[in-house]
């Protein structure tokens, strides 16, 4: 089924996570003066009007990026400011033309990169949804480090790996409609895409809801053959309620060795500024690290 529409959930605070870290791996990949590759398997329709419909009807980005750009004035003085890595996330963001006179527009996945991507770097972006690509070939007329592809984003991995770059970054960010089956999609897809390109960076969205259904996973994850993974979660509600998405995670393959230390502080802020009812809480662990041997690859 295609009913997922990611411009209800836009800027929301899944989005936060997913995209500053997105930003923290392409200001890694910047370091180098070398051309890389990005690779969105489910890219969507790479912008959002926040005042649209379907935006407006949910407003998720209120408990999103808005707190955020926002935050309650007595807090940060008691906290301090945002970290670096977020305050500059966001304001690439309020670059955006039309964000001039405030947050109007939440750029996704492929507008975020190509803003961040140097002229030499490219992207290839996937999306299944008629209307979605068609947007996305809209946006992008002009921008000639840009490919829509209008295919299976697992399906097109095959054809785009190893990227000639032969460094950079593949964002897998599905919609899990079908909630576990998806893991598994996900799964399969990273067997084969480390078999084609061992040392490309994967990051992969995941929803968590209840955490038996991410648990197993992350055990996938260990034994992927990855050199080292990283895991970093955020959870507004506590994770045990199936009904509702608690919280979400990135994992991240082959991931640079300290982006631990790059996304703590931001972490520690987004669980700040996002907490609803409860504390939010947060986690970043090293689910493989450097020098462990992985197990056997795992099936
Ligand atoms: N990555 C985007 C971002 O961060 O702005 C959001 C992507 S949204 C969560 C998931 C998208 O995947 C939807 O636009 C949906 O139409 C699309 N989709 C679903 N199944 C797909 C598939 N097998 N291949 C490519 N795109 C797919």
């Amino acid at each position: 089924a295609m009913n997922y529409r990611h411009a209800y959930h836009a800027g929301n605070f899944a989005d936060v996570l997913k995209h500053s870290v997105l930003f923290a791996l392409i200001e890694a990949l910047k370091a180098k003066d070398t051309p890389f590759a990005l690779i969105d398997t489910h890219a969507g329709s790479g912008c959002y009007a926040l005042d649209s419909e379907e935006a407006g009807k949910t407003g998720e980005y209120r408990d999103g990026i808005a707190r955020l750009l926002f935050p309650d004035l007595q807090q940060t003085r008691q906290h301090g400011a945002l970290p670096p890595l977020l305050r500059h996330w966001l304001d690439t963001i309020l670059a955006l033309p039309g964000n001039e006179h405030g947050l109007k527009l939440y750029p996704g996945s492929p507008l975020q990169a190509a803003q961040a991507m140097r002229a030499t770097d490219s992207a290839q972006l996937c999306e299944l949804h008629p209307e979605e690509v068609s947007r996305l070939r809209e946006l992008f007329r002009h921008d000639q480090r840009v490919h829509v592809h209008h295919r299976n984003g697992y399906e097109a991995l095959k054809a785009l790996l190893p990227p000639k770059e032969k460094r950079g970054l593949v964002l897998i960010d599905p919609p899990y409609e079908a909630q576990e089956d998806e893991f598994r999609l996900v799964e399969a897809a990273l067997k084969m895409a480390l078999q084609r390109w061992p040392n490309g960076i994967y990051a992969i969205w995941y929803p968590i809801k209840l955490r038996s259904q991410v648990q197993p996973f992350l055990r996938w994850l260990q034994r992927c053959g990855a050199r080292r993974v990283l895991q970093a979660e955020l959870l507004v509600h506590p994770d045990d309620s199936p009904l509702r998405l608690n919280g979400s995670g990135m994992a991240i393959l082959n991931a640079p060795w300290n982006l631990d230390q790059i996304l703590r502080e931001p972490l520690q802020a987004m669980a700040r500024l996002l907490s609803q009812e409860h504390a939010a809480t947060w986690r970043l662990d090293w689910l493989v690290q450097e020098g462990e041997t992985a197990g056997s690859q795992a099936h």
